[in-house]
């Protein structure tokens, strides 16, 4: 009995003091979370991704080139990426409690923060990279998939599930960007959804790094539809394996 009074109260505070009118990176209280959902005092420090960057794959370029070396070496098989966030600091800590602590409630205010930087692309329809089922049973839930949905309702857009991930591969994580695309071959396949050419796809992941994982889906559903766009909560740097031994200086801009 008294443990089911305890829960209740639990599920009481939560609806009289929900998350999600808290600043989601540091917590205070805040009037315009539909607006934005972060605090003033945050938006001072956060690592937006703002600066000069590839016209296709988001990433931040250092010299005045309008596409990385890596878009210039390997054509991606969708038009334009979008992130709001470089993948560091809070927003890295963010992104990681989303998907590890089962924070559903965060997948509502990333998907508003996302949506701001699709203004003006026309989008027909959301779909998003899965995961294995049997990954998603234990997580009990796909991140990219739940961020999908949200955007979707803002967008007020269809959410298709175009692909399956028919098995889990080594993490991608420690491989360079040449044994990601190897390790990516076969692991996803294009489920049987009506697409056509009038369309225009929105592909939705976490984070992006090389985005070899989009860029394979996307190459999936390529013949069939108009145009294919990729987003994501923050885009990690990547650097062109040729910089890997360039002078410090270049790494001391990068962090700067
Ligand atoms: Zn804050
Ligand atoms: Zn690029």
């Amino acid at each position: 009995m008294f443990r089911y009074w305890s829960k209740t109260k639990k599920f009481a505070e939560k609806m009289l003091f929900p998350d999600n009118i808290k600043c989601i990176f540091c917590g205070v209280d805040i009037d315009n979370f539909e607006e934005r959902p972060y605090c003033d005092e945050c938006a001072k420090i956060l690592p937006f991704n703002n600066g000069h960057r590839c016209e296709i794959c988001d990433q931040p370029i250092l010299d005045e080139a309008n596409v990385c070396d890596l878009c210039q070496k390997e054509k991606k098989n969708f038009k334009k990426a979008f992130c709001p966030f470089l993948y560091e600091g809070s927003v890295k800590n963010l992104v990681l409690k989303y998907k590890d602590s089962n924070c559903r409630y965060l997948a509502q205010p990333l998907a508003n923060i996302i949506s701001k930087c699709l203004e003006g692309i026309k989008i027909d329809i959301i779909t998003y990279i899965p995961m294995t089922e049997k990954k998603e049973k234990k997580r009990t839930f796909n991140q990219s998939k739940l961020l999908a949905e949200e955007i979707g309702k803002i967008l007020n857009c269809p959410v298709l599930c175009c692909f399956a991930k028919i098995k889990d591969k080594v993490s991608q994580k420690n491989l360079i960007f040449k044994e990601r695309r190897q390790n990516i071959i076969g692991t996803f396949i294009a489920k049987d959804v009506n697409l056509n050419r009038n369309q225009n796809v929105l592909i939705v992941d976490d984070v992006l790094t090389t985005c070899s994982t989009v860029s394979y889906c996307a190459g999936l559903i390529y013949p069939k539809v108009n145009n294919i766009y990729v987003c994501g909560i923050a885009r990690e740097y990547v650097r062109p394996e040729k910089t890997l031994f360039k002078t410090k200086t270049f790494f001391h801009q990068l962090n700067k």
